[in-house]
């Protein structure tokens, strides 16, 4: 689907937020991120957040 780098898109978890990719659970584990590439609103300008594991590398956003 063109997504750079195996960016993944989940369904918004309930509860803890883990890895898609090997399932870390761990907070301090998981960065979170502006998604400069993902504007949800224009005026104002709302950028969507992205998750990076710190373990296995996987990036993902959520919908
Ligand atoms: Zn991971």
């Amino acid at each position: 689907m063109g997504e750079p780098n195996g960016m993944l898109t989940i369904e918004k978890t309930e509860g803890r937020r883990k890895c898609p990719s090997c399932g870390e659970e761990n907070k301090y584990m998981i960065h979170e991120s502006t998604d400069k590439t993902n504007s949800i609103s224009d005026y104002p300008r709302v950028y969507g957040k992205k998750y990076r594991c710190g373990r296995c590398g996987q990036e993902w956003r959520e919908k």
